[in-house]
């Protein structure tokens, strides 16, 4: 079937007045932004909607890329033609020929949104209807459960008929709900928390600590790969390598191995919550599931938690490992996140982590590490590296201050 042109629906029916129009505007200009390449297209914008008119451009090229947009609810390719009864009523049929299988059962709607037009959309529904049942052997009506809903919007100026509904990806424009830092691992949950954090309309920047050269470069260019992918879905993404080393080094040395990770992860977010007053985010995201690993217990998030002031987003706290899984696999993460390749905490696990360590266990280790370990962290911040990742792959050293979208 040739189509037209697209109709997309916006998400979150819910937003109202200010923030509607502001969700509608921001969806519409990332949506040009993602579909850039190809010029020809032409948007007109409805209420909750907008229309992209083909111009000749490929369906099925901006329908893939449509369908990764965080805000869009719903997006049908549409035929447009001109609305006399012999032209609609041929475009539908043409329209249910063109599905395969051959559904059994179909309804017509049609919607008058030129009122002037000569038949009301009673008629129009029996008019298209005895058309296409002519000319469809076996096909039937059901107006309760049909196979097909084929649909006519009769405007002004054209016909729009349609019957495909695509679901979008939901949630809300990218950014509309401000920026958070996204602790980055190799692993499989955290490029998934940063996934569903910008679907939920957060621009995130990812953190991410190595111990190089106890990690190896190919750990780093691993975290990179996962970054790039997020800005498939994030337009651009800076990335940003902590040095972790001494750190741990220096942990290690401290004398309480069952506390090894608590007090990593606590360095971690103290490191973190710095990097985000430097770039305005108000939130870290990380990928903690409740109770998969010893630093995820509750005992444990509540002492690790302790040592951040900003909110601790965790999307992924109450979700079972198999569905993490299939959302890394539709996001195409998973291949990636499954290479061998070591994470700093790994290097040091101990036999046996604190399941429930004693927050004030944890704080005089830290205390008695005195100003030397806050001088290591203040050389972490320093010397963090900061990378520029697009979509296409494209990589920067230099952290762009300009907060484009992409
Ligand atoms: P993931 O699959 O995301 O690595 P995990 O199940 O392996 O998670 P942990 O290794 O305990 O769990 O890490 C918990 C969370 O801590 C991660 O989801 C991530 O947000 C953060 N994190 C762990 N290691 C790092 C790291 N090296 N750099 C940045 N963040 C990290
Ligand atoms: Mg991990």
């Amino acid at each position: 079937m040739k189509y037209d042109l697209i109709l997309v629906r916006f998400g979150e029916i819910t937003i109202k007045g200010r923030n509607r129009n502001r969700f509608e505007t921001m969806l519409l200009t990332q949506i040009q932004m993602a579909l850039k390449a190809m010029p020809a297209l032409e948007y007109v914008r409805g209420y909750a909607r907008v229309y992209i008119h083909l111009n000749g451009e490929s369906y099925e090229k901006v329908s893939e890329r449509l369908k990764d947009i965080f805000g869009i609810m719903t997006f049908s390719p549409v035929i447009s033609t001109k609305h006399d009864l012999e032209a609609i009523r041929e475009c539908a049929l043409g329209l249910m020929q063109s599905i395969a299988p051959a559904p059994a059962t179909f309804k017509v709607s049609v919607k008058r949104g030129w009122k002037q037009y000569p038949h009301d959309s009673l008629e129009m529904n029996h008019l298209v209807g005895a058309h296409v049942l002519r000319n469809s052997p076996g096909l039937k009506v059901d107006v309760r459960n049909p196979e097909v809903e084929l649909k006519v919007d009769i405007q002004h100026l054209s016909a729009y008929v349609y019957c495909e509904v695509i679901k979008g990806a939901g949630g809300f424009p990218l950014g509309m709900n401000g920026k958070a830092m996204l602790l980055l691992s190799g692993g499989i949950d955290s490029p998934v928390a940063g996934w569903m954090s910008m679907r939920k309309g957060l621009k995130v920047e990812a953190v991410h600590f190595h111990s190089y050269p106890f990690t190896s470069e190919q750990a780093k260019e691993k975290v990179i790969t996962l970054a790039k992918r997020l800005a498939y879905y994030g337009g651009k993404i800076k990335l940003h390598l902590v040095p972790f080393t001494e750190i741990q080094t220096k942990l290690a040395q401290a004398g309480q191995d069952s506390l090894i990770i608590t007090l990593m992860r606590r360095s971690m977010l103290k490191i973190t919550e710095r990097l985000a007053e430097e770039n305005g985010a108000l939130a870290i995201v990380t990928g903690d599931s409740l109770g998969q690993v010893a630093s995820q217990t509750l005992g444990s998030m509540n002492v690790i938690g302790r040592s951040a002031a900003l909110p601790l987003l965790r999307p992924l706290v109450m979700m079972d490992k198999q569905d993490i899984i299939t959302i890394a696999e539709q996001i195409d993460t998973f291949s990636t996140s499954i290479l061998p390749f070591e994470d700093c905490c790994t290097l040091f696990v101990p036999k046996s982590p604190a399941i429930n360590p004693n927050l004030k266990l944890v704080e005089k280790v830290e205390a008695h590490l005195g100003e030397e370990f806050e001088r290591l962290i203040d050389e972490a911040v320093a010397g963090t590296e900061v990378l520029v990742l697009k979509e296409d792959g494209q990589e920067t050293t230099e952290a762009q201050k300009e907060d484009a979208w992409f």
